[in-house]
């Protein structure tokens, strides 16, 4: 949640949302142009495919997920006036991600850091909008806000288009939530303290952008995610018997922008120093400031019968290879297997970049000509960027 920005604001970055790829389409349109005599190879081609398809590589949860927030996208028809899902604040020259979700340097602290959210740079009293329909779930109004270094807090609850099978609970719901904010919409307020559920449309004033919860940090929309809950792990660990923990008990955050059309993965990774049993490896990604999509990467070893000798997979979205359970467990990187390294990133930098440390004594043994060595990157939306070596 915390942020510390650079002096002197001065990212302006646009939001080029592409179109959703309809790969399977292309399959499909392809199979139907071709003459009977080919369609068996060209099924067969078809399944190869699926079978080695990116969106594949997410864990079964993770595409079920994936597709049921593509068909949000895709199905939900906008209300008149409205664009579905929005960018939740209004467009200025400062409107930027300047903070990712998943592991960050803290600028302030220059620590380590586990970002449940995305923070979205913008000057005081920027609108905050509804990013996506549904109703108004919680009001958590500074400073009496029980809500930890929150703020002012809105928290919004939507409805899948159909039921979600993820971390093997059936999920209906997902949240947005929003904080730090300077005000919140007097309407929500009033709403809020009268018991009434108000639905809330997509692109409804929600309040302004402030830095609330936060008195040393700059100003900034602390924007988030929850799929199932709207409270976090650790809540549910500490407080068993409350409503939001029942029959969940996992971190429900997940990176928010898994809300908007799927970009063009801009995802680089390159060997930046070969592992050996003497030396740590580093691997380094980056991607653009405004696609901020990582969400895991594994590394594997396979000797000359390609067989997996040794493996290690970190994920965002679904905490694999981290400790969720406290916040400071979730912000102790375990070094003896590979871990992100990020580097610092904020609304002066023009892209996201983590070094991923592969320990010499994880890989120790295992440096030998014999064996191969892969560490795969993927995003968000099942796109995958191998380093082999
Ligand atoms: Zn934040």
């Amino acid at each position: 949640m915390v942020v510390q920005r650079s002096p002197k604001p001065l990212a302006w970055v646009r939001f080029l949302l592409a179109l959703p790829k309809h790969r399977y389409l292309l399959y499909i349109r392809y199979i139907m142009s071709v003459r009977s005599k080919l369609k068996l190879i060209l099924v067969f081609s078809f399944v190869l495919s699926v079978m080695i398809s990116p969106a594949q590589a997410l864990t079964t949860s993770e595409v079920a997920i994936t597709t049921a927030f593509q068909n949000i996208q895709k199905v939900i028809a906008a209300p008149a006036g409205y664009v579905t899902p929005k960018w939740p604040v209004a467009a200025s020259s400062t409107s930027a991600i300047e903070s990712a979700f998943g592991v960050r340097i803290q600028n302030s602290t220059g620590k380590y850091d586990w970002h449940r959210g995305i923070d979205i740079d913008a000057v005081l009293n920027t609108d905050v909008y509804a990013a996506e329909t549904g109703e108004l779930w919680k009001v958590y109004q500074y400073p009496n806000s029980t809500y930890p270094d929150g703020g002012n807090v809105v928290i919004l609850r939507h409805k899948f288009g159909s039921p979600v099978v993820y971390n093997g609970k059936t999920l209906t719901y997902y949240y947005t939530l929003y904080m730090h904010l300077n005000s919140i919409n007097q309407t929500l307020i009033n709403a809020f303290k009268s018991g009434v559920l108000l639905n809330v449309k997509a692109g409804d004033l929600l309040g302004k952008v402030g830095h609330t919860g936060e008195p040393n940090i700059a100003d900034h929309l602390h924007f988030e995610l929850r799929v199932g809950t709207y409270c976090t792990l650790e809540f549910q660990v500490a407080n068993p018997n409350s409503s939001c923990s029942k029959g969940y008990m996992y971190d429900p955050a997940m990176n928010p922008l898994l809300l908007f059309a799927p970009p063009a993965s801009s995802t680089t990774a390159v060997l930046s120093t070969k592992p050996t049993s003497l030396v740590d490896g580093k691997v380094h990604i980056s991607m653009s400031d405004a696609q901020t999509l990582l969400n895991r990467v594994e590394f594997s070893i396979t000797n000359a019968s390609n067989v997996v000798v040794k493996s290690s997979v970190l994920d965002f979205d679904e905490r694999t290879g981290f400790n969720a359970t406290s916040t400071s467990a979730l912000d102790t990187p375990d070094k003896t297997k590979p871990y992100f390294s990020p580097l610092i990133f904020n609304d002066a930098s023009l892209s996201y970049q983590t070094d991923v440390i592969i320990p010499k004594a994880f890989i120790s043994g295992y440096d030998g000509v014999s064996y191969k060595r892969t560490l795969t990157v993927e995003d968000i939306w099942g796109n995958r960027v191998p380093v082999k070596w």
